[in-house]
């Protein structure tokens, strides 16, 4: 049985009922059925229904916005920013896919030679709830338009979301099968990886989770993509916009109650103006507002479980035992953590070293442009990284030496339907979004006519 409860206020929304195992295995075999025919409808076909489906997003974008918001907390206009994002994402398929897959003509001694990209077949994509809708759309919308099927394992705790979702695509008129929500356990995914109909697997979430996942998968030769945590810097140099730049850097760490995987957890400023930003930055951090989710104008939400919250409590706790200040909030109440800044963060500290998945952050100062990038680098993560700089030049130069998916420069690290995202080192592996994305799932066949 999984519970929906609503973090806010503790309340029940709703219970579901798993799937037993011959459900799912029935389920599997639906996906699998249904791809012999999907994979032979054409982009047109395809696009016409994610078209739709993007279409029932904005038309009722409060409907799903507020599923979202009483399942994991995140305040209500955020929540419909998401929304409306999973419907570019969806358009962004529609009319780019079938030019992004292509045949690949390559000149080589063969009369004709060229790549040709195939579906794979069923792909299961295990999800959190950080976005719930965001994370799926991301999967499932250049998947089902390449032909591939998909089955949705989410997070346990924003099953309502999950159940939303298969039901939205089967309003817009995919076919059966095209897209399933198994009501399933964790302790359900190497079986599911082991059936044969299942060709490959993506996963959201923490690493121990995707190493669960990809050493299963690996077992059974199935390609995966993993798409893990996330330690990202702000760097801000000193020669940086302070006006605009504390604003984009309070939005990069504290939008989505600070639970995003590509959110900056560590904010480093050059020595030379470290005592002014932190200040900016701390008076700005006051006017957000904390509240009830559903408020219109709550900035912070509560987290979305509360062992959460207490991890991050413990993070910024152990964090000031070795020494660093605390400069504001560092307290917890429920699910609520109140916004926090520590500053005097040295790499040893947990507010440096982990993942932080709240509202909460650590400034480390530097003195030049290699010990930032060193400092940025001292990391188990490599997901992305924000320069705050008004030098081009020194930005470009410096791009090439973070161990990152991404740099960004006077902006936060965010995704985009047209970028690639992903990270390296223990952020993960493969590429969403884009022409890279669509194609992590597909058979790059190699045709040869002598
Ligand atoms: P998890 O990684 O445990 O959950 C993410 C998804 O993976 C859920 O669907 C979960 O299912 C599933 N899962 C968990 N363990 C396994 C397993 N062994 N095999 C297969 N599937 C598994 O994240 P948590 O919710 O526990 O959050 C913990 C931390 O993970 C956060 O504090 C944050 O640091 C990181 N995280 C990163 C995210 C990102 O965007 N990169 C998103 C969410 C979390 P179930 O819910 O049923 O356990």
């Amino acid at each position: 049985m999984k519970t929906s409860t609503n973090p806010y206020n503790g309340k029940q929304l709703h219970i579901f009922n798993e799937l037993d195992d011959s459900e799912l295995s029935k389920k599997i075999e639906v996906a699998h059925q249904r791809f012999q025919i999907w994979k032979r409808t054409s982009f047109v076909e395809r696009s016409r229904l994610m078209l739709k489906v993007a279409e029932e997003l904005k038309t009722n974008t409060d409907t799903y916005a507020k599923t979202i918001t009483q399942e994991m907390g995140k305040p209500i206009s955020q929540a419909r920013a998401e929304v409306e994002k999973c419907a570019w994402v969806c358009e962004y398929y529609a009319e780019n896919a079938e030019e992004q897959l292509q045949d690949e003509i390559v000149e080589t001694d063969a009369e004709k030679s060229y790549v040709s990209y195939e579906p794979l077949g069923v792909v299961l994509a295990v999800m959190p709830w950080n976005y719930p809708f965001w994370q799926v759309f991301r999967f499932a919308a250049p998947n089902l338009i390449a032909g591939n099927v998909g089955v949705l394992k989410h997070a346990s705790n924003v099953m309502q979301s999950a159940e939303m979702i298969e039901r939205l695509f089967n309003k817009a008129g995919f076919p059966k099968g095209c897209f399933q929500n198994l009501v399933i356990g964790s302790e359900k995914i190497p079986s599911v990886l082991e059936n044969d109909n299942v060709r490959a697997v993506t996963l959201t979430g923490s690493k121990p989770a995707g190493a669960a996942v990809a050493s299963k998968a690996g077992e059974h030769i199935k390609k995966t993509v993993l798409e893990l945590g996330g330690s990202n810097a702000l760097i801000v140099f000193a020669d940086a916009d302070m006006d605009t730049e504390v604003d984009t850097c309070v939005k990069a760490r504290f939008q989505n109650t600070g639970q995003s995987c590509i959110a900056g957890k560590r904010l480093l400023v050059q020595e030379d103006i470290a005592d002014d930003f932190k200040q900016r930055f701390i008076d700005k951090i006051k006017e957000l507002k904390s509240g009830d989710p559903m408020d219109g104008d709550t900035y912070i939400g509560v987290l979305a479980r509360e062992d959460l919250a207490e991890d991050v409590e413990k993070q910024v706790q152990d964090s000031i035992n070795m020494g660093a200040t605390l400069e504001i909030g560092g307290k917890r109440k429920g699910t609520y953590y109140e916004p926090t800044v520590l500053s005097e963060v040295t790499p040893e500290m947990p507010m440096f070293k982990e993942e932080t998945f709240g509202p909460a952050i650590g400034i480390t100062t530097f003195t030049s442009d290699e010990e930032a990038v060193e400092l940025s680098n001292d990391s188990a993560f490599g997901l992305g990284v924000s320069l705050f700089t008004e030098d081009v030049q020194r930005a470009k130069r410096l791009a090439p030496l973070f161990d990152e998916g991404a740099v960004f420069v006077n902006e936060l690290v965010k995704s985009d339907p047209r970028l690639p995202f992903g990270g390296i080192k223990t952020s993960g592996y493969g590429r969403e979004l884009s022409g890279h994305g669509i194609k992590e799932f597909m058979n790059r066949k190699t045709l040869y006519f002598k």
